[in-house]
């Protein structure tokens, strides 16, 4: 170990930073984060410090640097572009055995500055002893990843029911096992979720709860997966899907949002082709709640965005009227996912000013939809579950109204490798999917947005041409794009 790691208490110590500008402020500004009482030494300041100036939070000696205005500092941090400044600091400074930092010249320093996670009163740093910022940097943002925003307000809570939980467990070991379960269980859910005073109570009843030695209980959270790229998870879904101890999951999630579960998680697929639904939904809803039941954490993964045709809302309805703890976790949903991945903005202050989600799924052979709705100018519709009944839907828009060359695109297992985008209009799109052999899942997109499609296509998926997108032009498509 190159440089030896600690936590300096440096609230109301003086503190020097020789150096006025945006680097020396930058400094400056994590001095007083911490409750340095910061002197800046510089014989001009720049607009940010002299701001804190005005404000009274730092001092400021205007001058050039001499030894002794650092005489009983506890820290100095030079930021000058001067190198023989720099030197004279770092000098100084380790004569008198005051830690020093030069920015930028680690030869210079005693003490390197880390990158920091600050989740006060949780604080990470991560270093290379100033081999490489930019790696640290990098470091830290992989971390930053991992510990949620609201850790900080985890850590406040542990810290108010320390001694509670101290006089509850006499036996340090029963204390760990209990914090464990609590900082990594449904109470820190809770605090993430910003339902803090429902975590304090839950708190209290576990703490009640372990005395009676009773057993942990389930949970379910309700995940939207998002269309397949598993890059286009929530941080949130990625640590649930981690804690679970089964996931329920059914067609529509790629293999790679499932293979983030943890390893050990028990996987349970409970179908849902179109028309042949593997599991009835009653019957997953009331599996979701025997697993609850059991004590388990049960992760029910589904694709896109769960409360967006996805059944979401049924689920959770079993769960609240049998008294089970849930959240949601929002995905985003396949217009979304694939319209971003395909180059058509659902909105565009020249074409759309709206956009509607609509299912396109067939019943008895009609679609049962507002179609005086659909056809209105100036927007997108975006159907889901449409391919089925494509023929009715493009007649259907035509009928009310809605020219035959209105552009529209058909994008298959859109944001994976298999992505394939299919470019018409009203008129020409039916005979598109007979030719192509156009499978499911696949989102149709119809509005003057498509248009875009063909400036703004960015998205290269696979090696293979089976990625390749398929530009059958709608014949009168003028302006936008083209
Ligand atoms: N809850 C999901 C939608 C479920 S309905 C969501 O929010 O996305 C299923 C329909 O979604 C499919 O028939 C298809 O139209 C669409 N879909 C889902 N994933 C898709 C993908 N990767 N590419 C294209 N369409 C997709």
């Amino acid at each position: 170990m190159e440089y030896f790691p600690i936590f300096l208490n440096i609230r109301e110590r003086p503190c020097i930073v020789i150096g006025g500008g945006d680097i020396a402020a930058r400094k400056v500004s994590l001095l007083l984060r911490a409750g340095g009482a910061v002197t800046v030494v510089a014989p001009e300041l720049g607009a940010e410090l002299a701001d804190r100036l005005s404000k009274g939070e730092i001092t400021h000696r205007e001058k050039t640097f001499a030894p002794d205005d650092i005489e009983d500092c506890h820290l100095v941090i030079a930021a000058t572009d001067d190198r023989a400044v720099n030197e004279a600091v770092s000098q100084a400074a380790q004569a008198q055995r005051i830690p020093v930092n030069v920015v930028d010249n680690p030869d210079l320093c005693s003490f390197v500055v880390p990158s920091i996670i600050d989740r006060s009163p949780l604080v990470a740093a991560v270093s290379t002893g100033g081999a490489s910022p930019v790696l640290a940097r990098i470091v830290r943002s992989r971390i930053e990843t991992l510990i949620p925003a609201a850790y900080g307000q985890l850590v406040q809570l542990a810290s108010s029911f320390r001694g509670k939980v101290k006089a509850h467990f006499s036996r340090p070991e029963d204390r760990r096992l209990f914090w464990e379960d609590v900082l990594s269980g449904s109470v820190a859910e809770m605090v993430f979720a910003g339902r803090d005073q429902a975590a304090r109570e839950a708190l209290e009843q576990e703490l009640a709860r372990t005395a009676e030695g009773a057993s942990e209980r389930g949970e379910v959270y309700l995940i939207g997966g998002g269309p397949g790229d598993p890059d286009l998870l929530t941080f949130r879904a990625l640590r649930l899907l981690q804690k679970a101890d089964v996931v329920v999951h059914d067609r529509l999630v790629s293999q790679g949002v499932i293979d983030l579960a943890r390893r050990d998680a028990e996987r349970i697929y409970v179908g849902k082709e179109r028309d042949f639904h593997s599991v009835p939904q009653e019957g997953i809803n009331q599996m979701l709640v025997r697993l609850a039941k059991e004590g388990k954490r049960v992760a029910r993964l589904k694709g896109g965005d769960p409360f967006i045709f996805g059944r979401g809302g049924e689920e959770i309805e079993t769960l609240a009227a049998e008294g089970i703890p849930f959240q949601v976790v929002p995905g985003i949903t396949a217009a979304a996912g694939c319209a971003s991945y395909a180059g058509i903005p659902l909105t565009h202050r020249d074409y759309s000013q709206a956009c509607m989600f609509v299912t396109g799924h067939l019943k008895d052979g009609t679609m049962n939809l507002n179609w005086e709705a659909l056809v209105q100018p100036n927007q997108t519709v975006a159907f889901y579950m449409g391919l089925t009944g494509l023929e009715v839907m493009c007649r259907e828009l035509i009928a009310h109204g809605m020219s035959p060359q209105m552009p529209a695109a058909l994008v298959q297992q859109g944001t994976t490798q298999n992505q394939r985008v299919y470019i018409g209009d009203l008129a020409s799109l039916p005979g598109i999917v007979k030719e192509s052999g156009v499978k499911a899942p696949t989102m149709i997109i119809v509005g003057e947005v498509v248009r875009l499609h063909e400036k703004l296509n960015w998205f290269e998926p696979g090696g293979d041409d089976r990625g390749a997108s398929a530009h059958v032009r709608p014949e009168k498509a003028t302006g936008g794009s083209s």
